[in-house]
């Protein structure tokens, strides 16, 4: 089924955007209106010029249908295939092109039937692209309001890309052969002939305005590329207008031809390239969000276990090369059951959010990291802290809880909300498991021993208690 793109919405064309495709068109129409006042002016010639120029043009289509190609297979919107169909079949049409003018270029005495073959490539290739944007127009609207399944949908996009190569080719082909029996379009001096101004240029004029009102309506150009897309049309319109009055090659207006060309050419290359690193901006920037995430604690904004265990083990693998000391303390709210039962939840909450805020106030070190890494268990990681470090902070994180004096449960062993700690203290020896288990073991008998306390690990039971006061 058609899916409309995550990045689609905030394609939505800015006001800035709509000015600066606004001033692009009209300075194509500007360079159009100079051609008719001075297009018969002029210049040197410079014979390499058309072939690199269109040489360039391939590359930029090929580029352009590339991208298209996989915003079409992020976004899984046909829409943005047949766009990227358009611009892959003119530019694989630009090739005989290029061979049919580097021919020209390069003998003076080239064959009349080579200039008339690379005129009517020309109109080929133009012809191709503008009905294949209007293709592409249509298919907006239709597959914006139509959800076929996914298969279905490849199906399509497969067989318009296989229809679209066979008729190229055999485009080109009967080109190849016919060429010498079709209507002069181009005299050897690069003048168009009155068959082109009356018919040729006028379909494809007709065929561009056409294409540029359904673009219009069926978008209402507020998206990026179809904003851009219709810039295009004007300049591949002004193109074809110039083209009508070019009175000589290497004439001004033979070269703002060239100009318009290689603009419209290479115009929606550009928006999609700054399109594409825009998203890619955005992409590593959610990404990173994500991550950090992932690693917080919703409730207290303090790392969770997840990102307790990645900064505890970057601890101790600094602790371990620099055999510098690593501190960890294990915290437990006293009789939270009881505050929780008697408060309910939402005090409860509150109750941690405050808890959380008074320990991580107390860490003083950019290094000194506070975790929330149970319901009402917290963690301190201190890196390069001794063992009397680590008590002074532990003191310091108990008396804060006991000042943010919050009124615990009658049947709490303290009247205020308080927490028990255990210290333990690795000399960069000591694995991550064996730390933690011994400042667990510290807290539970921090615990045991009547709580809001403090305890170290020790091998001697009962020897490292260092805080036994009540409040
Ligand atoms: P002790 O002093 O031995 O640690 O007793 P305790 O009641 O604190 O320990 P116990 O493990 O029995 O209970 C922990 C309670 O913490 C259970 C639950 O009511 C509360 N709790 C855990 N996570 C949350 C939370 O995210 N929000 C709230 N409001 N309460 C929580
Ligand atoms: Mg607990
Ligand atoms: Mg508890």
């Amino acid at each position: 089924m058609a899916t409309v793109p995550a990045t689609q919405d905030r394609a939505i064309a800015a006001f800035g955007e709509r000015r600066l495709a606004l001033v692009v068109a009209c300075a194509g129409i500007l360079l159009a209106g100079a051609a008719v006042l001075w297009g018969s002016r002029f210049s040197s010639v410079a014979a390499a010029l058309p072939p690199a120029l269109v040489s360039a043009a391939v590359v930029t289509m090929m580029v352009t249908a590339a991208i298209m190609r996989y915003f079409y297979r992020a976004s899984n919107f046909p829409p943005h295939a047949f766009l990227g169909i358009a611009f892959a079949c003119t530019g694989g049409l630009l090739v005989p092109y290029v061979f049919a003018i580097l021919e020209l270029a390069s003998s003076p005495n080239a064959p009349a039937a080579t200039g008339q073959l690379a005129t009517w490539l020309w109109v080929g290739w133009h012809t191709v692209f503008i009905v294949l944007l209007g293709i592409y127009v249509w298919s907006e609207g239709f597959f914006t309001h139509r959800s076929l399944p996914c298969d279905r949908e490849r199906k399509i996009v497969r067989t318009f890309a296989a229809g679209a190569v066979v008729i190229a080719t055999v485009g080109v082909v009967l080109l190849l052969t016919c060429a010498q029996w079709l209507p002069t379009l181009q005299s050897a001096s690069g003048t168009f002939t009155p068959t082109y101004r009356v018919i040729v240029q006028q379909i494809m004029l007709a065929l561009c305005a056409g294409v540029c009102v359904m673009l219009i309506f069926r978008t209402g150009l507020n998206k990026t590329v179809h904003l851009w897309l219709a810039v295009v049309l004007v300049l591949f319109a002004c193109e074809m207008f110039i083209n009508g009055k070019v009175v000589q090659r290497s004439s001004v207006g033979w070269y703002i031809g060239l100009a318009e060309g290689l603009a419209w050419q290479s115009v929606l290359l550009v928006v999609l390239l700054r399109r594409a690193n825009e998203q890619l901006v955005e992409f590593v920037s959610s990404n990173r969000s994500l991550s950090e995430a992932t690693v917080r604690d919703a409730l207290t904004g303090l790392l969770n276990r997840r990102g307790f265990d990645e900064r505890f083990q970057e601890a101790l693998a600094d602790a371990r090369m620099m055999r510098a000391p690593l501190a960890l303390l294990a915290l437990d709210l006293d009789n939270f059951k009881s505050y929780n039962d008697y408060f309910g939840h939402v005090a409860g909450d509150k109750a941690l959010q405050a808890v959380a805020q008074a320990i991580s106030g107390v860490t003083t070190r950019t290094r000194d990291v506070a975790c929330r890494v149970g319901g009402e268990e917290f963690a301190l990681v201190l890196p390069f802290t001794e063992e009397s470090g680590a008590m002074t902070v532990a003191e310091r994180v108990r008396a804060a809880v006991l000042q943010l004096r919050l009124a615990h449960a009658p049947d709490a062993a303290l009247a205020i909300l308080s927490v028990s700690i255990g210290v333990a203290v690795s000399d960069g020896t000591v694995d991550g498991t064996e730390l933690y288990h011994r400042a667990d073991q510290a807290l539970y008998r921090a615990k045991r021993l009547g709580r809001n306390r403090i305890a170290r690990h020790t091998p001697a039971p009962e020897a490292g208690v260092t805080t036994l006061r009540a409040v």
